[in-house]
């Protein structure tokens, strides 16, 4: 017998409120998260993704749902969501649209980075309060206009792994910057209002210094800016992550999305920062997986009632999920939970091995969905098969890729600050 109608037409919470002690406010917001992901996003996931569009009428209807200003702290007219809170709703997206929520992601973190996590670091009360009314600028056209920030970090080098300076650079001049350079997979290209780019601030003759690292939100429309290239990728097609050009723009210095040297206090001092990547593949983890009963169990929408779960080798590969899914949770659940200001060794480790899990789990879940459901699940017309394209990106995501995780976990666990050999 199949389950009834309701159970079916509402997915459970992927970290049940109860079990995992969320507030009730977080489980609301969480909830709202799962709700719009499976009734706005879902349907239009197939389309994006065999297109390569961007799915900008998502970000659209994510406007007055409240979704573009999710981290904006409450005193500035936003849902004031914590990391913590961000992270699970961003999982609840991620399981209907892996492109939506990743490039989600790049917006939401131009408000949470320069909004709690900024709050958190020490400023002198001067910067303080010029951030304050700087970053009311970028808040109020998220609130009022439904503007949408990119988050353009790589280059290409070595500089998105936090190893070297931006080579994009920004020049001082009066009332702000020329600033010149290129950024590759720009998610959100052409479709974003405002780009926040990280870039070095450098006079004429001085040195580049990660030290002296901006973070500032370049115009789409500025003269200067161009989008180019093609986009046709293995997954995360809906993202359109295209390169994009800065030459010679002016940017006004309102356009300072935190003070100088915050950026790089937060890199070193909030390393969670880099964990936001995470909760989108932490998401695609748990719809393969519920792909795979649904599909084993003879329910899934568009296929026929074929029951298969009653063979012994499908309950082993679903229980074998089950645990990896569990263990991917707890890991990452833990991790998420002590995001903050300079937090212990242990916690940074647990940070690495976390992002690390999710990542690599998500595909690893996806893989073995398709080896247990079968032949006719990889159709594109079913989400399994957009679902493991998708998985597969995580861990190549800079800074923190499965392998710079590796190998940080294992230098760092062997060596104390300061030790060689
Ligand atoms: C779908 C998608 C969307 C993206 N969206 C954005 C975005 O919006 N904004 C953005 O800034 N970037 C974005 N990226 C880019 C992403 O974060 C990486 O920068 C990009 O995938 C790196 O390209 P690469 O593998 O060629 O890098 P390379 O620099 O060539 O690195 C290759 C690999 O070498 C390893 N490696 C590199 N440096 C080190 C090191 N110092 N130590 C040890 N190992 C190292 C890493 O494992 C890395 O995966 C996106 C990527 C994808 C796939």
């Amino acid at each position: 017998m199949n389950r009834p109608l309701e159970a079916q037409d509402h997915d459970a919470p992927i970290f049940a409120p109860g079990a995992f002690r969320l507030r009730d406010e977080q489980a609301e917001l969480i909830e709202r998260a799962r709700r719009f992901g499976r009734r706005v996003l879902a349907p239009r996931a197939e389309k994006h993704d065999r297109e390569a569009s961007f799915p900008i009428e998502n970000f659209r209807d994510m406007h007055p749902e409240g979704l573009l200003a999710i981290c904006i702290p409450r005193q500035e007219g936003g849902l004031g969501a914590d990391f913590q809170t961000y992270c699970l709703a961003a999982a609840e997206l991620g399981r209907y649209c892996g492109a939506t929520a990743l490039s989600w992601n790049m917006h939401v973190c131009s408000t949470l980075w320069s909004g709690a996590l900024a709050d958190d670091l020490p400023m002198s009360g001067e910067d303080r309060a010029e951030h304050i009314a700087r970053r009311r600028l970028h808040y109020r056209r998220i609130i009022e206009r439904g503007a949408i920030y990119a988050q353009p970090f790589s280059e290409g080098g070595a500089a998105a792994a936090g190893v070297v300076a931006f080579g994009t650079e920004a020049r001082p001049v009066a009332g702000g910057f020329i600033v010149s350079g290129k950024k590759i997979f720009a998610s959100l290209s052409g479709a974003a209002d405002y780009y926040g780019v990280l870039c070095t601030e450098r006079a004429e003759g001085a040195a580049a210094s990660r030290r002296n690292t901006l973070y500032l939100a370049i115009p789409a429309d500025a003269t200067g800016v161009s989008v180019v290239g093609d986009w046709d990728p293995l997954g995360m097609r809906a993202t359109v992550s295209r390169t994009l050009l800065l030459k010679d723009v002016f940017v006004s210095e309102q356009e300072m999305l935190m003070p100088r040297g915050v950026y790089f206090q937060a890199a070193t001092r909030w390393p969670h920062m880099f964990l936001t990547l995470s909760p989108t593949y932490m998401g695609l983890a748990q719809a393969a997986y519920d792909f795979t009963v649904a599909y084993l169990r003879g329910e899934m929408p568009g296929t026929p009632p074929v029951k298969r779960r009653m063979y012994p080798t499908k309950q082993i590969a679903v229980a074998e999920m089950h645990i990896q899914l569990e263990q991917t949770k707890a890991l990452w659940f833990q991790a998420i939970s002590e995001a903050g200001p300079d937090p212990s060794k242990e916690q940074v480790l647990r940070a690495y091995a976390a992002q690390t899990t999710v990542m690599e789990n998500a595909n690893a879940i996806a893989a073995k969905a398709l080896r247990t459901c079968g032949g006719q699940a990889m159709l594109k017309s079913l989400a399994l098969e957009r679902i493991y394209r998708d998985s597969r990106c995580g861990s190549l995501m800079l800074p923190w890729t499965a392998e710079i995780c590796v190998d940080r976990i294992g230098r760092e666990a062997l060596y104390e600050a300061g030790e060689t050999d």
